[in-house]
């Protein structure tokens, strides 16, 4: 026999980051007292969110179809390839490797290739690390001063998922 629904609702919950057993448990009663439309709409969301929405072939970014918009639109100066990714490859594939340091920039697009370049380390048992916020948002490596720059080397912090 399963569990019971509430039971299993709270257990479902504790998917999300930072949710333990007692968030999960608030929640639950609060989608149940007076929630149930919003309830509804979060699952058949969710739902469809997950079944729909994958990565971009280009650019990796989450979209809906093969190509996201940018991409399809072919507005993009710079695809993946460019971005020299074969050879990221290729260098984390040889065994000396042993820590990836990311410097992407602060914008979404930075965010999406920070995330695909950190699964890219992770597949092969590289430990992907970002620099530090207190970069200039959406500042250019090139034109950080020294301290700066190695300020945030010295408190890089590792990716996680
Ligand atoms: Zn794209």
């Amino acid at each position: 026999m399963s569990a019971p629904l509430l039971e299993q609702l709270i257990d479902a919950l504790r998917v999300l980051p930072g949710v333990g057993q007692k968030t999960a448990q608030r929640m639950a009663y609060h989608l149940l007292e007076r929630e149930r439309e919003g309830g509804k709409r979060l699952a058949e969301t969710l739902a469809q969110a997950v079944e729909r929405i994958g990565h971009c072939a280009q650019c990796r970014d989450f979209s809906e179809t093969e190509l996201c918009p940018t991409c399809a639109n072919g507005s993009r100066e710079r695809s993946p390839r460019e971005l020299g990714l074969e050879q990221l490859e290729q260098r984390l594939a040889e065994a000396e490797v042993q820590e990836l340091i990311i410097a992407t920039s602060a914008t979404v697009e930075g965010e999406a290739t920070a995330h695909y370049l950190a699964q890219l380390a992770r597949a092969r048992q590289v430990r992907p690390s970002r620099l530090a916020q207190g970069l200039p948002l959406g500042g250019e490596l090139e034109y950080v001063d020294r301290g700066t720059l190695s300020h945030a080397f010295g408190t890089r912090s590792e990716v996680r998922d």
